[in-house]
């Protein structure tokens, strides 16, 4: 039985297509049809790398990889929390995490946000907690999915500094000056799926060696249409955008980023 069940998950991991290396799957909004959504891409051979990052999320992501053995999660501390959270709450969380080291594919989603926070002393606290938290990253060997917002030049620096594990940039929106020290760090890019019309994001993806592209849908969020809930079936749409930008072979290039994914998280 063991042995169906091990080639039953090669089968699986032979199958894969496309991967979603940042996804919110485990949000509420998603409650009412996970199951459906998780199936499909099962079918479509769409790998997904479930990022959370309060405890509450921590948790439910967990109980989600039981139930659904094919999702990779990811467990983090959001920027926003590492800002608010105290002391304890924080080394507690932190704590639990890395209990849970041994079933997760990285950590995240992690990073610093300076979009949402103005003030001086907790930008402080989220550089100090981010550093505690890539800290975890190195001691467990996980790699890190980061979130930058309004941050980048920090984050990317911190990272190169201090970061022993592979680095994926979630939704990176940065000058190209800090792109170019990022890619020289042998940082990845997760490009979400609204390259299809964000202007911006198409140029970045322009000046990136593919060997550093990967592919998320960040859903529910910065999907093909803004108004609507994004789900990680639309990674196909942003595969498809990045090979006409790259000028390759739309299967091509598929192939690529699926390998570049496999190589960070293992999946
Ligand atoms: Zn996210």
């Amino acid at each position: 039985m063991f042995i169906i069940v091990i080639n039953l998950f090669e089968r699986m991991k032979d199958a894969l297509t496309y991967a979603d290396v940042h996804a919110h799957i485990s949000e509420d909004i998603f409650d009412a049809d996970r199951k459906k959504i998780l199936d499909e891409c099962r079918k479509k051979g769409i790998s997904i790398v479930n990022c959370s990052g309060t405890p509450e999320s921590n948790r439910k992501a967990l109980k989600l990889a039981k139930e659904f053995k094919e999702l990779n999660i990811c467990l983090g501390i959001y920027p926003i929390q590492c800002a608010e959270m105290s002391d304890r709450e924080f080394f507690n969380e932190l704590e639990f995490i890395k209990q849970n080291a041994d079933k997760l594919a990285g950590i995240g989603e992690v990073g610093l946000d300076f979009y949402w926070i103005k003030d001086d002393e907790k930008r402080r606290r989220e550089v100090e907690r981010f550093r505690e938290i890539i800290w975890l990253a190195n001691k467990v060997k996980l790699p890190l999915n980061v979130h930058t917002r309004d941050a980048t030049a920090e984050s990317v620096s911190l990272l190169a500094q201090s970061a022993h594990v592979p680095v994926v940039l979630h939704s990176f929106v940065g000058e190209p000056a800090v792109a170019d020290v990022a890619v020289k760090n042998g940082f990845y890019f997760s490009i979400p799926v609204n390259v299809i019309y964000n202007k911006k994001r198409q140029k970045l993806v322009e000046s990136l060696p593919m060997g550093c592209i990967l592919t998320e849908t960040d859903c529910p969020y910065l999907g093909p249409d803004p108004k609507k809930r994004n789900d990680p079936l639309n990674i196909p749409l942003g595969v498809k955008k990045i090979a006409e930008l790259k000028n390759i072979h739309e299967d091509e290039t598929r192939r690529i980023i699926l390998e570049n994914a496999r190589r960070v998280f293992r999946i």
